[in-house]
């Protein structure tokens, strides 16, 4: 392994020769968002980029650290911001660090347990995620939410146990006003 020295450009599509690019489609991500009338309903039209990662790969051993770089573009389905997918760590003593750089949102995490949380972030704003946390971010702002993360090499990536339950909270905007909401809450005033 070498040493790296990454510049990553915020101001030129985040183009950078180093890095593993991601890029996740609404197509992508039908599951995530609890309006599927109005994911079919744009996906008829349009199939909008919800958000891209640029990666720079290092081995994944203990030890390594791996970071890089998330976008989460505006928009939403119905009411509900655009997000990541959200995942827990395959390794359950791996934590997370986020740092805001560009735009407004929201640093989602939840409990293996069942307990929730949530961090607002805007640029300079640092959230961690300790150990056995889901999490996703949501860009409630109308630019690019950006934001650096790192994480050991070793933390892998588990989707499935969400794709089975789902995150209990999401953020929506209702009567005009940017909530993060439990699901209860939404069912019982949709
Ligand atoms: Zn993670």
């Amino acid at each position: 392994m070498k040493h790296l020295k990454i510049k990553f450009n915020l101001e030129n599509s985040f183009d950078n020769q180093e890095s593993n690019k991601i890029e996740r489609y609404l197509g992508d991500l039908r599951h995530i968002f609890l309006d599927k009338l109005k994911v079919d309903y744009i996906l008829k039209k349009d199939d909008p980029l919800i958000y891209e990662v640029y990666q720079v790969e290092v081995p994944p051993e203990p030890g390594q650290i791996m970071f890089g770089i998330s976008i989460v573009y505006p928009g939403k389905v119905g009411n509900e911001y655009f997000m990541t997918k959200g995942h827990y760590h395959k390794n359950p003593n791996a934590a997370e660090v986020y740092l805001c750089l560009k735009g407004m949102g929201y640093l989602i995490m939840e409990s293996s347990s069942g307990k929730v949380n949530s961090i607002y972030m805007q640029p300079g704003s640092f959230g961690y995620v300790p150990p056995q946390w889901a999490h996703r971010t949501v860009n409630i702002s109308e630019e690019p939410f950006v934001c650096f993360y790192s994480v050991p090499a070793d933390a892998g990536h588990d989707y499935e146990e969400l794709e089975k339950t789902g995150f209990k909270i999401t953020v929506k905007e209702i009567e005009g006003i940017i909530k993060v909401v439990p699901l209860e809450y939404i069912s019982e005033k949709s």
